[in-house]
């Protein structure tokens, strides 16, 4: 006997000295012109118990608002599920009033009941060291604290029994449970659990239901019982305390024992300890551990500040709430309906929905609809929007093209009135001179000039009417015949000189080559050209420089007709080659012309496969650049000549605007 008695003083010191260096301190904030606090923490279970810890946690932070204060903390494990036993309590008492002499400690704080049951009676005792020693408690079950300490001297938060609330919640969440499993450890706390479940399952469970109890400190216990236990649709579990694995008494994760119970029973799972909070159970009504620990830290100051609190405070711990794991709902399929208002979700996030599945996909089938409806009224919306612009681009084309012609009909009325009223003009003329028998033959032949230029204008007004008809219905026909290409061109070049002259302008012709011969329509070659050199005189100023170019240039011939005239504004230069375009009215006046020569040319060159480009700054000239593809045909030489066709009478039509 007094060998076992060694043993256990031995125990004891050792596990005293283990839980010495377990010391929390506030040390590094120690100052010394500060009071400090020792205070004196009594656990029950051991190191890492985590009800435990969210209490030290909560102590922390209550302290941490005291800043005029410093604390200096000292935690003990009393490690009582793994030990017990009298001898055990007394020795490990022995050792205490060793470790903390007379003065050492300002306050007690005995974090459950099994801790307060160790140290009550030493308050009282004069002999022991801890003798008048302020002393806070919580978890105490007031129905049982049969102390006689004067209340004056102990304060602290007794426990309320949170069974009642956990069974209202079984009642809502599975109204049919016919079983439950109580997996409590093997402590007053796991039989104070069992004990107040029994007592209310039969007053507030509809069905009454069997009670399987299942009170061990060792999962592979839990299993073993599980296993026999048959798991049916209307069995729920309800687990209080922690738990080991049998060999090597470590204690499991709360997560790995709720899986492993999940793996034995599909029933949901619930539990009162913070500990499970969120370790996937269903859910429970729960005390925080860290809300204890700052009202227990904020009570011990003010104990030992000497100040009569019990009034303040509420006796009882704060009361638990109801919680409910979102991420388990789910799981468990919960109805969520059977969800009452007052109970807390965790772990939802913002977006999700506690709505039952039908009215949530209901809600998101009417949010497709509204999207759908929206998207389709926005497509409407835009496609009415690129309608409408459509419609006002073409109606604004159309008056365009309508402003066009009404310019056209103003010009071509002021075009055809000139020369008519100069051939009218003329032959009244000639008419007189024949009747006063003054015949003049020079007078006469001026006349006649006059009256054949005229003609000329008339004859290039119509010929171009007729062309750009018959270019817009496709009718436009070429003859092409394969010819010496410089030699058509130099042709219209200096049947234009005469026409230069008039103005002045230098005119120069400008080639490396002597021959290319490529297939074309002479007469409409000759015409585009005449046409350029015509516009290029007639925006020209007098005693300006018309340079006219042919080169190769990959396969094609270019012709470039570059003059030093009034120019073109860049923003113009698309439009000259519309029919009826012609720029500012005023500028065009100061030349004759209808505004379809360009266009024409256009036509021309596609014909021929070709295109037209120009550049221009205004003040210093224009410089039109044709690309023709040069290609031989085979073609009979008879089938395509043609007939009476001259290139000065070509060049008196296109020429006829210059001569006024
Ligand atoms: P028009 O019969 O009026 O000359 P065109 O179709 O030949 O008609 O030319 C269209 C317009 O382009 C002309 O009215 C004129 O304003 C401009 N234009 C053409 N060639 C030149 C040029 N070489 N220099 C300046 N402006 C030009």
């Amino acid at each position: 006997m007094k060998n076992i008695n060694k043993v256990m003083i031995l125990f004891a010191m050792i596990f005293i000295i283990v839980s010495a260096n377990s010391t929390i301190s506030l040390g590094d904030k120690l100052d010394n012109n500060k009071p400090t606090f020792n205070v004196l923490i009594i656990n029950s279970y051991h190191q890492g118990h985590y009800w435990e810890r969210y209490i030290s946690e909560g102590l922390n932070d209550g302290f941490s608002e005291f800043y005029e204060y410093d604390f200096n903390i000292q935690t003990e494990y009393l490690d009582f599920k793994n030990q017990g036993g009298k001898k055990y309590i007394d020795s490990v008492m022995n050792m205490m009033e060793n470790k903390y002499p007379k003065g050492s400690i300002d306050a007690i704080y005995a974090v459950d009941d099994e801790a307060y049951n160790f140290l009550r009676n030493k308050i009282i005792d004069e002999n022991s060291n801890f003798y008048d020693i302020p002393f806070v408690f919580s978890g105490v079950n007031k129905d049982e604290d049969s102390t006689k300490v004067d209340d004056s001297l102990k304060i602290g938060l007794y426990g309320e029994d949170d069974t009642f609330e956990l069974i209202k919640l079984i009642q809502n969440l599975n109204p049919e449970v016919e079983n439950i499993n109580l997996i409590m450890e093997d402590s007053d706390y796991g039989e104070s659990i069992a004990t107040a479940i029994s007592k209310f399952t039969n007053t507030h469970i509809k069905k009454k239901p069997k009670l399987n109890y299942i009170k061990t400190n060792y999962i592979e216990n839990i299993v073993q019982r599980l296993i026999h236990i048959q798991d049916t649709k209307n069995t729920v579990n309800i687990v209080a305390g922690e738990f080991q694995y049998e060999d090597s008494k470590k204690y499991l994760k709360p997560y790995d024992t709720i899986n492993i119970i999940k793996k034995y029973n599909s029933g949901s799972i619930y539990s009162n300890d913070n500990t499970y909070l969120d370790a996937g159970i269903l859910g429970g009504c729960i005390d925080l551990g860290r809300v204890q620990g700052e009202y227990i830290a904020e009570i011990i100051v003010y104990k030992m500040e000497g100040k009569n609190i019990i009034d303040k405070y509420p006796i009882v711990e704060p009361k638990a709430n109801t919680y409910i794991n979102f991420n388990t709902i789910k799981e468990y399929k919960v109805n969520t309906k059977d969800i009452s208002s007052d109970i807390i979700i965790r772990n939802k996030k913002f977006y999700e929905t506690l709505l039952p599945k039908e009215i949530g996909y209901g809600i998101v089938l009417i949010l497709i609809l509204i999207s759908i409806a929206v998207l389709l009224w926005v497509q409407d919306y835009l496609k009415m929007k690129k309608l409408s612009l459509v419609q006002r681009q073409k109606q604004k084309e159309k008056e365009d093209r309508d402003n066009l012609k009404t310019d056209f009909i103003v010009n071509l009325s002021h075009e055809l009135r000139t020369p008519i009223n100069i051939i009218r003009n003329s032959a009244n003329i000639i008419n007189i001179k024949l009747e006063s028998k003054e015949i003049d033959k020079d007078v006469i032949r001026d006349t006649l000039e006059i009256i054949s230029n005229n003609s000329c204008r008339l004859l290039k007004i119509s010929n171009n009417i007729i062309d750009i008809t018959s270019a817009e219905s496709g009718l436009f026909k070429i003859k092409l015949k394969n010819e010496n290409i410089v030699d058509v061109v130099e042709e219209a070049f200096c049947a234009s000189i005469k026409f230069a002259n008039i103005k002045n302008i230098e005119m120069i012709f400008d080639t490396e080559y002597e021959e290319i011969i490529t297939a074309i329509d002479i007469e409409q070659i000759q015409r585009v050209v005449l046409n350029l050199l015509s516009n290029a005189i007639k925006y020209t100023n007098d005693y300006g420089k018309i340079h006219l170019g042919i080169n190769k240039i990959n396969n094609n011939v270019e012709i470039k007709v570059k003059d030093t005239g009034i120019g073109i504004p860049k923003d113009k230069l698309d439009n000259i080659f519309y029919r009826f375009y012609q720029l500012d009215y005023s500028t065009t006046r100061i030349n004759e012309g209808s505004g379809i020569g360009l266009c024409i040319v256009k036509d021309i060159i596609n014909i021929h496969n070709g295109k037209i480009e120009v550049e221009s700054d205004m003040g210093i000239g224009s410089c039109f650049r044709i690309y023709i593809p040069i290609k031989n045909i085979d073609i009979k030489e008879n089938e395509s000549k043609v007939v009476g066709y001259d290139v000065n009478t070509i060049a008196s039509v296109e020429m006829a605007d210059i001569i006024r």
